[in-house]
């Protein structure tokens, strides 16, 4: 696509994840030339492909946040999309269950902040209705999310993508940017292909680099660490469960979350066809580096024993892995997701999306109406 004369173009997005792919599709159109630069050979393989399929409800963070806004506005805004588009999901319904006394309180401080962050339907069960629901399922009360459920992540993105390519948007793969500088109307962005390094000119550059979104930030010159930009990575692994048990359970099964650990808690999921899986844990680690420790095995089954007493040790098959691209440090307190036009740092027409994890996937399509405002705010 950057053959011949170098383009100019007036949107320039950097990374093909669900996030990009969601902003392309949204900002495309109106004669622009809006172009997608992805460094893998095609869209989706990093994080976005790598996740629990999970479209959440909004419970989980705080009231307020763009991660509770756009999670709940994008929780709607999927399953219509779904709808209308074939896109693959079913709303399987989630329950958050404790097994002891302790955690009841913290199920009873979610569900407030998850009624008033406008997660739709939810209640409080008790030991006799969790088994009404979930018969294989061992806890002392729940909180039942009916609008939680699961969606083919590569169906989403692909969505996306054609969309944003009706729109005439352009998408260039193995297409790394490697350089910024900040002109007096926009950008000129290095980029390094199969031929090389070349450059071209955006109007509007929209960093949407995910695990590597800091790094961008830091091309166009921004101090990270002053601004608080400094990407951890935290690892997320999955255990398939096989010898049949994924039969055992219909919903997304979660524990109580411990929020210092900095994800939901190893839980259970299941796929649209059907497979059940457990994960993902939290690690932080310096690299990305996708395998799965099997020594965490033991710990997965320990995880969930007290609340699925019907996994055994040997159900467990290493399955794949997820990295977060988390603002939160080890033991922090809550980040929010960095959704900013970066005008006052001296660079308009630059936006920052940095620390989308987790509930990113179900906040794509609200995120990207968030980003589409930012954008009629510079052209
Ligand atoms: C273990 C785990 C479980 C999760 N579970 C859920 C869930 O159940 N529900 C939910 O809603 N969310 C979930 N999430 C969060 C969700 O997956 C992410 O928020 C979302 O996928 C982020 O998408 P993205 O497009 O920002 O990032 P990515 O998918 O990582 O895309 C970024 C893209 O930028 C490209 N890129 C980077 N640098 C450059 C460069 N210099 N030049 C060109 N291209 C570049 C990368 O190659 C990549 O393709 C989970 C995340 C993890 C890790």
């Amino acid at each position: 696509m950057f053959g011949g004369a170098l383009p100019k173009a007036e949107i320039t997005i950097i990374g093909a994840g669900v996030i990009g792919l969601a902003v392309a599709a949204q900002v495309a159109g109106k004669d622009r030339a809006v172009y997608i630069l992805e460094q893998n050979e095609t869209f989706g393989k990093e994080t976005s492909s790598r996740n629990s399929e999970a479209i959440h409800a909004g419970i989980y963070y705080p009231g307020g946040s763009l991660k509770a806004e756009t999670c709940v506005a994008g929780n709607a805004q999927l399953y219509e999309l779904c709808q209308r588009y074939g896109i693959g999901h079913r709303k399987t319904g989630k329950l958050i269950v404790a097994t002891e006394e302790e955690g009841v309180g913290k199920l009873e401080a979610l569900l407030d902040q998850g009624r008033r962050n406008g997660a739709k339907g939810l209640t409080m069960l008790s030991a006799e209705e969790i088994k009404e629901l979930e018969p294989n399922v061992e806890a002392i009360a729940a909180i039942f999310s009916p609008s939680s459920g699961i969606i083919d992540s590569h169906a989403l993105m692909k969505y996306f993508l054609n969309r944003a390519k009706e729109e005439g948007a352009k998408v260039a793969y193995k297409s790394k940017v490697i350089g910024i500088e900040r002109l007096s109307n926009g950008y000129e962005v290095t980029v390094e292909n199969r031929s090389g390094p070349f450059t071209f000119k955006t109007e509007v550059l929209i960093n949407c680099a995910g695990l590597n979104s800091d790094r961008i930030a830091q091309l166009v010159g921004i101090d990270i660490d002053k601004a608080g930009y400094k990407l951890f990575y935290c690892k997320g692994e999955y255990f398939n469960v096989g010898n049949r048990k994924n039969r055992l359970i219909k919903r997304l099964i979660y524990p109580v979350p411990e929020p210092s650990t900095g994800g939901m808690g190893i839980h259970a999921t299941l796929d649209l066809e059907g497979r059940m899986r457990l994960g993902p844990n939290a690690r932080y680690v310096n690299e990305i580096d996708y395998k799965v420790d099997e020594s965490q095995k033991g710990l997965f089954y320990r995880s969930v024993k007290a609340f699925l007493p019907f996994i055994e040790d040997d159900d467990l098959e290493p399955e794949m892995a997820g990295i977060r691209p988390k603002l939160q440090g080890p033991g922090d307190d809550f980040r929010d997701f960095v959704i900013r036009h970066e005008q006052d740092r001296g660079l308009p027409g630059f936006i920052n999306l940095i620390g989308i994890e987790s509930p990113g996937l179900t906040s794509a399509p609200a995120i990207a109406k968030h980003v589409e405002g930012l954008v009629k705010e510079i052209l």
